[in-house]
């Protein structure tokens, strides 16, 4: 009996004394990821610091970059096929229809879309070539686009079936060359965008050699001066939604995968 008294009084001083480290005195966990990391203490974790470089890209604080990092091959392979891309994307398109529909749309009112990555997918293309980890193989990658055959970002195609309903147009502005353009407007039907105001395809002649966020500006300034309103304006390249006559609001979908200045 004197024994069960004695294990008894132990256990409650250790819950007591567990429930006051956490709840009282804040959790430690909270507090160690500001300690200093320090000699063989700071440990690398590859996933962690992967996590972070995805967040540095999104965030456009990592900029510039040829190529995803050799040990974050895994990591983006399994972000891009798996739940969380798919999530992102949806809660991005979620915030396009939901400022949408707050609008009063007229006749001039247009959303711009990008195409890669934004209304239709090269990931089966990514998926056979390192998810970002392989230089741009220009060959390669226009044979892919070529094919017609590159499937709609699902989340994507709701927005756009939502702003049709809602009366708004929509444009479509992307980088690739105009002798792209037919094989682009095919891949978009097959996918599900059955219709649409423009498909804006580069112009070497005017764009070669300029960035993204040249190319783009301008062809949206003249859209505004043809009397147009964007009253959306998403991609999946921070070049798609930075420069001029950015529209009423910008939406960034998740591309880890690759960089477009
Ligand atoms: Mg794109």
């Amino acid at each position: 009996m004197k024994l069960i008294s004695i294990i008894f009084f132990v256990a409650t001083i250790l819950i007591a004394s567990n429930e006051c480290d956490g709840l009282e005195h804040g959790s430690n966990y909270q507090i160690f990821p500001l300690r200093m990391k320090s000699g063989l203490g700071g440990h690398y974790i590859p996933d962690v610091s992967c996590q972070s470089w995805r967040l540095g890209v999104e965030a456009h604080n990592v900029i510039n970059w040829k190529t995803v990092p050799q040990e974050c091959e895994t990591y983006i392979g399994n972000y891009m096929v798996g739940d969380q891309y798919r999530s992102d994307s949806k809660t991005v398109n979620r915030e396009g229809y939901l400022y949408a529909r707050t609008l009063n749309i007229t006749n001039y009112d247009i959303w711009v879309f990008d195409v890669d990555e934004t209304t239709l997918s090269n990931l089966p293309y990514y998926a056979q070539h390192g998810f970002g980890v392989e230089p741009y193989n220009e060959t390669a990658f226009n044979a892919w686009v070529e094919s017609g055959v590159a499937p709609p970002l699902p989340e994507t195609l709701k927005l756009y079936n939502k702003l049709v309903s809602l009366g708004v147009k929509i444009v479509f502005i992307t980088g690739r060359p105009q002798k792209q353009r037919d094989i682009t407007a095919y891949n978009l039907k097959q996918a599900g965008y059955y219709k649409w105001e423009k498909l804006i395809t580069k112009d070497t002649s005017i764009y070669g050699g300029k960035t993204a966020v040249t190319y783009k500006s301008s062809e949206r300034k003249k859209l505004e001066e043809e009397g147009y309103r964007i009253i959306g304006n998403s991609g999946d390249q921070w070049s798609d939604i930075l420069g001029t006559n950015t529209g009423l609001r910008t939406y960034k979908l998740p591309d880890p995968v690759y960089y477009i200045s």
